[in-house]
């Protein structure tokens, strides 16, 4: 993927890194030229056991609406799981 660096305007191809600091993963992007960090997202441990759930519950779902086994229970605990998701990732990204 490439990106536009903030800093310094110039194209790169940005990799996304991570970095554990505590609880807290962070995922980023560093410009090759600069070195300037673009962070993408942060998760703690609460967050990725969300996401890891979120997941699962896309794939599952997936699976019954091939099968017509879809139905207004999986895609409301689905939708819940996703707004808690959000909610979660938004109050951690929001925090600095
Ligand atoms: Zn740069």
């Amino acid at each position: 993927m490439e990106a536009r660096c903030d800093e310094c305007g110039r194209i790169f191809t940005a990799a996304p890194q991570t970095r554990q600091e505590g609880e807290i993963e962070t995922t980023f992007f560093a410009c090759v030229h600069c070195g300037r960090e673009c962070v993408v997202c942060r998760t703690d441990p609460g967050i990725r056991v969300l996401q890891a759930q979120v997941e699962r519950q896309r794939r599952r779902n997936g699976e019954r609406q091939r099968q017509g086994e879809l139905t207004k229970r999986h895609t409301g605990h689905m939708r819940r799981k996703v707004n808690q998701l959000r909610a979660g990732l938004d109050a951690l990204n929001r925090a600095e």
